[in-house]
């Protein structure tokens, strides 16, 4: 099922998320459903403040078409290690068709749960680990223009304010995807 999408600033997005203590049916689905949600708008990762819902949750899939898929789903995630300072350009489901050079880390090392709540590890590099960061940074109430410098930021943020409206309208028109904006209620 696809669900809809929250859209910066809404609040959601810049509280920090509980942990998940539930590994049940309801987190399965719940993760199956951000997997369709961010195969729709085209995305290699999703975070659960983007669906509403403030939980230690997010999921990746940085395979291009003609690899195997790599979706893995990051459940109460610690990062334990960072290094390799990277530029990139990063885009986000929540700020649609906004995309901006910004600092990240090219390596990285990283602990969580997967649905069933066993504990695994994983290194990543390059793409892989700026997502991974991009989206655990959703889950301590960040979105990546946090990571512009303050002239920057201002700008995107007026910009954002004028277009968000627009922009989503336009990346998301086609598809089956449909928004949230800054003045609707959480998920509960
Ligand atoms: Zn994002």
């Amino acid at each position: 099922m696809l669900l809809d999408l929250y859209i910066y600033p809404h609040p959601v997005l810049s509280r920090v998320a509980d942990p998940v203590d539930a590994f049940d049916e309801a987190l399965s689905k719940l993760v199956a459903d951000m997997t369709e949600t961010m195969y729709e708008g085209c995305g290699v990762g999703l975070a659960a403040p983007q669906i509403g819902v403030s939980r230690q949750i997010f999921i990746v899939d940085t395979s291009a078409e003609s690899e195997q898929p790599s979706l893995r789903a990051y459940i109460n995630p610690k990062i334990i290690l960072k290094d390799s300072p990277v530029v990139w350009n990063e885009g986000c489901l929540s700020l649609p068709g906004l995309y901006r050079d910004v600092h990240s880390f090219g390596h990285v090392v990283i602990e969580a749960q997967d649905v069933h709540g066993e504990v695994f590890r994983e290194e990543a590099h390059e793409l892989r680990a700026v997502a991974i960061l991009h989206e655990y940074g959703h889950l301590q109430g960040h979105v990546f223009l946090d990571r512009l410098s303050p002239i920057k930021q201002r700008l995107a943020r007026k910009f954002w304010a004028k277009n968000s409206r627009r922009e989503a309208q336009k990346l998301y028109g086609e598809t089956a995807l449909h928004c949230v904006f800054t003045d609707a209620p959480e998920r509960t």
